[in-house]
């Protein structure tokens, strides 16, 4: 079967990172599921997003999605703007799952999440920021790539 290309709006690659189950409804949550679970794959990180200012794969099923904006689409836009800026992303563009966790991982500290996120209703869950503190210090990290050296 034939894969559907994902689209992100910029702010979605931060929030589909912290994504923990959360959503507007019952079929929006399946939906992200779904998509998530493609880009945990093994493949994954190779997945490649395509970048839109529009009503994205996420917002699809979202009781908010008015066609191609949302509802609340002046906030979304304000999102969409400090995300793109800080990910140093732009609407066009493609990249790579793996790729976009990297820009995270070096571009978005937890100082920047704050107020990159400010006018986001989610936030205050304090979900997202507890995702991207692990994230960004997971407790346990990888072996170097040279691998472990020998003590003795
Ligand atoms: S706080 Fe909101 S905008 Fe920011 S990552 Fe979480 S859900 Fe997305
Ligand atoms: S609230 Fe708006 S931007 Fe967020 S998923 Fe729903 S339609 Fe998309």
């Amino acid at each position: 079967m034939e894969k559907h290309t994902i689209k992100f709006r910029p702010h979605h690659f931060l929030c589909t990172l912290c994504f923990q189950g959360k959503g507007y409804s019952p079929s929006f949550v399946e939906n992200y599921q779904a998509i998530s679970a493609r880009l945990k794959a093994p493949t994954g990180d190779q997945e490649v997003i395509h970048i839109t200012a529009q009503s994205d794969s996420i917002c699809a099923p979202c009781p908010h999605n008015q066609g191609k904006q949302c509802t609340t689409e002046e906030k979304i836009a304000t999102l969409d703007h400090n995300h793109a800026e800080a990910l140093d992303v732009k609407v066009g563009e493609k990249i790579s799952w793996g790729a976009a966790k990297q820009k995270i991982a070096e571009n978005i500290s937890l100082e920047k999440f704050h107020t990159i996120c400010a006018p986001c209703q989610w936030k205050p869950l304090g979900i997202c920021e507890q995702v991207l503190t692990e994230f960004k210090n997971p407790p346990y990290p990888p072996f170097p790539k040279g691998g472990i050296s020998r003590l003795n």
